[in-house]
């Protein structure tokens, strides 16, 4: 692997970069504290390209690659987790329609997405039984002589109530992953509503929320690939979404490491700065060398990704250690700043938060193993 970065992908990377530091980061207090969606930020970003990075240019993408997807997301989540979380699930919602779906449906959303006519796109699988284990949905999708009618709950939607298309997975037939088939939903579909904002422990800015199916209408050309064929669908895009979720918490990591040094020089304990105390340095070296060994990872998976090689294994690796030791490392930067860690003035209060839920969503650790360790023992 080619660890020097093209010209395109520095470029990507200075783009996320200037626009994290000089617009995002001002605000992210602010927007965290009084749960503000970043309408205007995710705006902004897709006039910048931000929104579809690994998208073909005939529909308004960048077409830089998985890579410079990736280094993006690590420097707006530097910045602003929340930002980061519905920019994550956007191109994600973009590149499956370009993945799987017809001329009509990738002209109709699209560059809706890209250039932010949409606010942003959802990916709408969780359900309130079930997360981890998605053949276990219950929504269901009838087949009618006018279309597609929806019935059924989605639990957990990022940006679900402000998406213009949410692809959504809902039963057609069968049982388990066969007869499960995925569907381009609009805002404003006839028959969908909204739950209650979820109150959150982090990610305070982003929105989640459940989706109500009651018949809800949609049209024969509402259907994403084949039908029943919807699982392999959702499993593609996870493979993509780890990719991005490791590069969030590298995101998050690095701010909350930066913070720790910062403060690690600035604070005196007998007679010392923290940072002349060997405890801090220590904590310091190993979150360093943790956060450039998740890095590597993240990387080497968006490299394959981007190749067009197997990388399912590699990205929940990537996913599995990236999000771990970002934990680690916000506790880390926590217990450097000893009780002002705790308060909310301090940033790495909000990094500790933020950083928790890359362990759980687009699949837990443990389910990062199970891919794991499967892929491995098949031989
Ligand atoms: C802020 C937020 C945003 C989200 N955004 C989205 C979104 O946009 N779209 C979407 O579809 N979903 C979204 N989710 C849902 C998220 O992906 C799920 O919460 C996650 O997949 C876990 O599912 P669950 O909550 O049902 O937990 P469960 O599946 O009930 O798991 C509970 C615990 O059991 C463990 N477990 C389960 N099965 C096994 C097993 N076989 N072996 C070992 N351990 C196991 C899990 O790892 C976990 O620790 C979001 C969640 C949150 C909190």
């Amino acid at each position: 692997m080619d660890l020097e970065l093209s010209e395109t992908q520095k470029l990507i990377q200075q783009t996320a970069r200037d626009f994290a530091t000089k617009e995002l980061k001002p605000g992210a207090f602010e927007r965290e504290d009084k749960g503000i969606y970043p309408f205007e930020e995710l705006k902004k970003m897709a006039e910048l390209g931000l929104m579809g990075v690994n998208i073909p240019e005939k529909f308004g993408g960048v077409e830089a690659g998985v890579v410079a997807y990736s280094l993006a997301m690590m420097e707006i989540a530097r910045a602003c987790a929340s930002t980061a979380v519905s920019m994550a699930v956007t191109n994600m919602a973009a590149e499956i329609i370009n993945h799987f779906g017809n001329e009509e449906q990738k002209q109709q959303h699209i560059p809706k997405i890209t250039s932010g006519e949409y606010p942003a796109a959802a990916f709408a699988l969780t359900e309130p039984h079930c997360g981890s284990d998605a053949t276990a949905l219950r929504t269901t999708a009838r087949k009618t002589d006018r279309g597609w009618v929806l019935n059924g709950t989605k639990q957990f939607i990022t940006s679900g109530e402000h998406a213009g298309v949410t692809i959504c997975w809902a039963r057609t037939s069968g049982q388990g992953a066969k007869g499960i088939s995925t569907f381009l939903v609009p805002k404003g579909t006839p028959g969908l509503s909204y739950g209650p904002e979820e109150r959150k422990m982090g990610l305070m800015a982003s929105n989640t929320v459940s989706m109500i199916f009651e018949d809800a209408q949609l049209p024969n050309e509402a259907l994403l690939g084949d039908e029943n064929l919807g699982f392999s669908v959702s499993m593609v895009a996870l493979d993509g979404g780890r990719i991005g979720v490791g590069s969030q918490a590298i995101g998050i990591a690095q701010s909350a490491l930066d913070e720790a040094i910062f403060y690690a020089k600035e604070r005196t304990s007998f007679g010392k700065l923290l940072a002349e105390h060997q405890a801090i340095q220590w904590m310091i070296a190993d979150s360093a060398t943790e956060l450039d060994a998740a890095k590597l990872l993240v990387l080497r998976a968006a490299n394959l990704k981007e190749n067009g090689k197997p990388f399912t294994r590699e990205a929940s690796m990537a996913k599995l250690f990236a999000t771990e030791a970002a934990n680690r490392i916000c506790a880390r930067a926590v217990q450097i700043h000893g009780g002002y860690g705790y308060i909310k003035e301090y940033p790495v209060e909000r990094y500790y938060r933020d950083c928790r839920v890359t362990t759980i969503y687009e699949g837990t650790s443990e389910i990062q193993r199970m891919v794991i360790a499967r892929s491995l023992l098949r031989g």
